[in-house]
């Protein structure tokens, strides 16, 4: 090689951020840079000058790699496969890890010899390390309070269920007439024991499914009758809250893959909260169509809306617009619930609406029901074995 060429190399070897090493095809030494003699302390221990056989580096520079670390060869050891390019994380015995690349060179079809990069990739591993631990220890956390709240939201129900019966039977006029008065006491204690058993079966709903996963139970599904039952559950609801509601979905159409049960439930959250949060003379519409190999689903109310910051937020659970608080109590449960069961079925679910002109929630849901799930494929590790 010209000496100017070799000046041109040398130049662009100590311009890279890696220790970076030229092998000749006949494995001797072409060009290095100073960070490669650094990186392996061969200052003075080796002859590193062009045409230097690499045979003895070799040795000193896998003296640094830690045992127990798969075999690496070093410069000069790739006795098969040399024009292949090869990536290799390598740990050292002093604690810092390498990445280790070799990249054949070739011009006009003719093997020129392979370039050696060794970068220092300690700080990243020990980040990407600290993270994995933070990760690990964020979800035994969110375990353990999925735990607490299935424990506590079962022990609630027990004595629920007991005054839930007993204000029964106290308005039960067989047990003795009641003053106006005092039906109107146990009128607010049984209207909010039913408050309370729904945000105690929407925790354990939430609980049960983040800990053993959906349990849904796939089959077909008549929308329109689905939605006219799911209205029917609630029109007491609507028309205490002094609010009409209008059902418009086309008698039939396609039968939809889904778990009923649970369909109707999200129908029953979103209904809900359209009658908590409109005003008495509003009104809900409930809108449903096939189209194309979706069902579209609409509910729409005339009451406070949605702030636009929180129309995304609102889904993630525990989560309620400041608008919301205050006068209309809940957990902010009911739509987290609402996200997942529609996700279950492949589809999706949006809020939207003009500010001020009441809230729209829109949801698609595929015909066929959920796509067989894919595992996305993990690459195998680079590494072929023989390499560095
Ligand atoms: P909750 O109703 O118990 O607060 P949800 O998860 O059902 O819980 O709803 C979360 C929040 O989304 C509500 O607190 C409210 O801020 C907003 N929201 C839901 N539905 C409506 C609606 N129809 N109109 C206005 N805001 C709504």
């Amino acid at each position: 090689m010209a000496s100017e060429d070799r000046d041109r190399l040398q130049a662009v070897l100590e311009a890279l951020p890696s220790a970076a090493l030229v092998q000749s095809p006949q494995d001797r030494v072409l060009a290095v840079n100073r960070r490669f003699v650094d990186m392996f302390a061969l200052d003075g221990r080796a002859d590193l000058s062009p045409g230097a056989p690499l045979r003895p580096v070799v040795p000193l520079v896998r003296a640094a790699f830690a045992t127990g670390a798969p075999p690496h060869p070093g410069p000069g050891e790739l006795p098969a496969g040399r024009h292949v390019h090869r990536v290799a994380e390598i740990p050292l015995t002093d604690g810092r890890v390498l990445r280790r690349e070799v990249e054949p060179l070739r011009h006009a079809g003719a093997y020129l010899g392979a370039l050696w990069l060794f970068a220092d990739i300690t700080d990243r591993k020990r980040r990407e390390h600290d993270l994995e631990r933070d990760n690990v220890a964020l979800t035994e956390l969110a375990r353990q309070r999925n735990a607490f709240t299935a424990a506590a939201s079962h022990e609630l129900r027990t004595p629920l269920t007991s005054i839930s019966s007993f204000g029964e039977l106290l308005a039960d006029p067989a047990f003795g007439p009641l003053t106006d008065e005092q039906r109107s006491f146990l009128d607010a204690i049984r209207r909010n024991a039913a408050r309370m058993q729904r945000v105690i079966s929407d925790l354990l709903l939430t609980t049960r499914m983040r800990a053993v996963g959906p349990e849904l139970e796939f089959g077909p599904v008549d929308v329109p009758r689905m939605l006219m039952d799911a209205l029917m559950d609630h029109m007491g609801e609507i028309g205490r809250a002094g609010l009409f509601a209008v059902l418009d979905c086309p008698p039939a159409g396609p039968p939809l893959r889904g778990d009923r049960h649970r369909l109707q439930h999200v129908l029953g959250n979103l209904l809900e909260n359209a009658a908590k949060f409109t005003p008495a003379g509003g009104r809900i519409t409930v809108r449903a169509a096939p189209v194309g190999v979706h069902w579209d689903i609409e509910v729409a109310d005339t009451g406070i809306g949605i702030p636009e910051q929180y129309r995304t937020e609102i889904f993630s659970g525990f989560v309620r617009a400041p608008n919301a608080t205050g006068a209309h109590p809940g957990t902010g449960l009911g739509l987290a619930i609402v996200r997942t069961v529609v996700q279950l079925h492949g589809g999706t679910v949006t809020a939207g609406g003009r500010e001020g002109e009441g809230a729209v929630f829109r949801v698609r849901l595929p015909v066929a029901g959920p796509e067989g799930a894919q595992e996305g494929l993990q690459e195998g590790p680079q590494e072929g074995g023989a390499g560095p």
